[in-house]
């Protein structure tokens, strides 16, 4: 049997769950950009109905819809060429999520390590979203036939669920029809940890503002966060091993070679020896510089919210193009009866 081929596309998505931090912009945005100008077809979505998988204010949700919109497009992902839309507005990923609820097995779900972080001790007490979020983002991906997903290292095992739903679902209705989707995980900082606390990842829904460095940061509050940012108290070493058991330097270090498109190791090498007195400054300055001009357009872009719920809504009709043979062949698969 030759094995069908799918067109290269990409599907990713950021949840509005809270404001942009440096890591959606380093793990996602800056990748998102980066492959739009590549080979691919690329879909990028707002995935509000994962943000509600915990509790969230309706006036901040709606706010927060428009400020990821806003960082895509101020970060550059042109929502001509790239379709650019909310999750809500496409009907057909509630719809693709329930059937791969009953593919996916509950053994699979209980293996999956955000569950238990986002969950703690509270695991009972959860919203049943929470603990089906994967599905879900199965169904985002596979609506699409998305071939690969640029994501952070903390999404790998979900597009990992993700490839075993489609392996499962082939399987058990002899088909080949989902593809074998790749997450796409490359360069340094994939996984940029808390300022305050280097075993934990820096997230938009961290409890302290203080171990975040967030898009709409001004210049000020990005030097402040990064001077009162843990260290230890050894200089930059020479070589990236030497990293290994300082998560706190291997972070900073990682984010600056990220920030300035080179290697940590290229980084050591110009750094070796020199303090953190003199290589926080340094790194608040790259991130400034960075991110200043994109928060500025983000800002301006968000004066005007109209303009950007109608950009949302063009998107939202593109990608319903694209889903709706791919769902309705799935009703047909499944011998769901839709008239
Ligand atoms: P939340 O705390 O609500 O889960 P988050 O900051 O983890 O928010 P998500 O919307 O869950 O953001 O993830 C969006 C994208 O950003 C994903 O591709 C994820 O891998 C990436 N990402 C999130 N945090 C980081 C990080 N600290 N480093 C690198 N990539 C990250
Ligand atoms: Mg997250």
């Amino acid at each position: 049997m030759t094995e069908p081929t799918f067109a290269p596309r990409v599907f990713s998505g950021i949840k509005p769950s809270g404001g942009l931090t440096l890591g959606n912009y380093l793990g996602a945005i800056k990748r998102f950009v980066e492959m739009a100008d590549g080979e691919f077809e690329t879909i990028y979505c707002v995935v509000d109905l994962h943000a509600i998988t915990v509790w969230q204010d309706p006036a901040e949700l709606t706010q927060a819809t428009r400020e990821v919109a806003a960082g895509y497009i101020a970060s550059g992902i042109d929502p001509e060429k790239s379709i650019l839309f909310n999750q809500a507005a496409v009907s057909g990923h509630a719809e693709l999520a329930w059937i791969f609820n009953c593919v996916a097995r509950v053994g699979w779900m209980n293996r999956m390590t955000q569950f238990k972080e986002k969950a703690g001790k509270n695991a009972e007490a959860v919203s049943l979203g929470l603990y089906a979020y994967p599905a879900l983002m199965a169904a985002d991906i596979l609506l699409y036939h998305a071939t690969h997903v640029p994501v952070g290292e903390d999404q790998k095992q979900h597009v990992e669920l993700t490839r075993d739903i489609a392996a499962k679902f082939n399987h058990d209705y002899r088909t080949d029809f989902f593809p074998l989707t790749e997450p796409v995980i490359e360069g340094p900082a994939m996984r940029v940890m808390n300022l305050r606390d280097g075993t934990k990842k820096m997230s938009k829904s961290g409890e302290s503002d203080m171990e975040r460095i967030n898009m709409l940061d001004d210049a000020d509050t990005i030097a402040k966060k990064f001077r009162k940012a843990r260290t230890d108290p050894a200089p930059i070493p020479g070589k990236v091993k030497e990293l290994a058991d300082r998560p706190e330097a291997r972070n900073l270090v990682e984010i600056y070679a990220a920030l300035s498109g080179t290697s940590a190791e290229a980084v050591l090498a110009e750094h070796e020896g020199a303090g953190w007195g003199a290589f926080k400054p340094a790194l608040a300055d790259l991130a400034v510089a960075r991110l200043g001009p994109i928060s500025d357009e983000m800002r301006r872009l968000l004066d005007d919210p109209a303009e950007i719920d109608r950009t949302l809504a063009r998107g939202a009709e593109r990608a319903r193009q694209v889903a709706a043979p791919i769902l309705a062949k799935t009703y047909e698969i499944v011998g769901l009866v839709r008239g």
